[in-house]
């Protein structure tokens, strides 16, 4: 497959590439160029990383591939990956490097010993995880973009597996995500607490859900990967031992993730989470999100019962496990 390679960064002022590590032919001679080079160093570690997931990217079929890099970045965001699906199926996939990830990237290539911030290094593995993940990709779109107080904590709530799962080989490396159950689950109730505070009939537009949900936005991340991988070592025997860093060794472990859907996932989070998630608390937030929420007037026209249908069908079923195991 060809891999198309852009420099997202428009015009970029000849201090700003000259501040990424390397030596380039500024004047426009000979080269080395700077924007060859990081096509050269971009795109090999995207083939390369592709190479290693093979396997779960099985489903997943990839119609065209482009690579970026943006030389300025959004704060605090290393790698995005935009997939867009196609009438056939098949997915254009774009992956765009931030700029502290390029620098990782650029001084690796130029001294061979150099070792790459292993967080950095998984940013791609985190994104193309992000892509095979395909039950999450179906709900994805859902309604993400309607200020309903349900809507919105769904969205949330997903967060924590499909985030989880994606950052589930820097957790096993121990770089990503909590690993202490105390500390998880005092960070799930103190997140509770704070939404179990929040009074949701004054909440209307966008602004205001991102407002409540903008401090909380780490958690999903934080207790996420823990809380996946205790789903997997008790619903199947990971073939990986504990040991096995690689990204190869942990592809079985990967492969079990990916087939714990988000129902499947809360599910079991409270049949068997070990009172990681204080249920009560959770049912008071549940009632209380229903209670504000006017999905049921979205149901009132077809296209909106089309958009609102599946997320109250889910919601129900996510609701049901929860009131059942109380
Ligand atoms: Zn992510």
């Amino acid at each position: 497959m060809e891999i198309q390679f852009d420099l997202t960064t428009e015009d970029p002022e000849i201090e700003l590439m000259q501040s990424f590590p390397g030596t380039y032919d500024w004047d426009c001679e000979e080269g080395p160029f700077f924007e060859e080079v990081l096509e050269e160093v971009l795109v090999s570690r995207v083939q390369a990383k592709l190479q290693e997931m093979t396997p779960l990217l099985q489903g997943v079929s990839i119609q065209s591939l482009s690579v970026g890099a943006d030389l300025y970045g959004m704060q605090g965001v290393l790698a995005q990956c935009i997939s867009e699906k196609n009438e056939d199926g098949s997915y254009s996939v774009g992956v765009i490097y931030g700029p502290d990830v390029i620098q990782e990237l650029l001084s690796a290539h130029w001294d061979s010993s150099y070792s790459i911030n292993p967080y950095y290094d998984m940013t791609i593995v985190h994104e193309l995880l992000h892509l095979a993940d395909q039950s999450e990709l179906s709900l994805k779109n859902i309604g993400h973009n309607i200020p309903d107080p349900v809507i919105q904590f769904f969205g949330w709530m997903r967060m924590w597996r499909s985030e989880g799962l994606a950052d589930l080989p820097a957790f096993k490396r121990g770089l990503r995500g909590l690993q202490d159950p105390l500390t998880v689950k005092q960070r799930i109730s103190e997140a509770f607490k704070t939404l179990s505070e929040v009074d949701w009939k004054s909440c209307s537009g966008m602004g205001d859900y991102e407002a409540v949900y903008e401090p909380l936005s780490f958690i999903p991340y934080e207790v996420g990967p823990y809380l996946l991988h205790q789903v997997i070592l008790a619903t199947s025997v990971p073939a990986s031992s504990e040991a096995d860093n690689h990204l190869s060794g942990m592809i079985p472990m990967l492969q079990s993730g990916l087939g714990i859907g988000f129902e499947a996932f809360w599910h079991h989070i409270m049949k068997d989470g070990q009172g990681l998630v204080d249920a009560g608390l959770l049912q008071d937030i549940l009632t209380r999100l229903f209670e504000a929420s006017g999905l049921q007037a979205y149901q009132s026209s077809p296209e909106d019962e089309a958009m609102a249908g599946p997320i109250l069908e889910i919601y129900k079923k996510l609701a049901g496990s929860i009131y059942s195991e109380k």
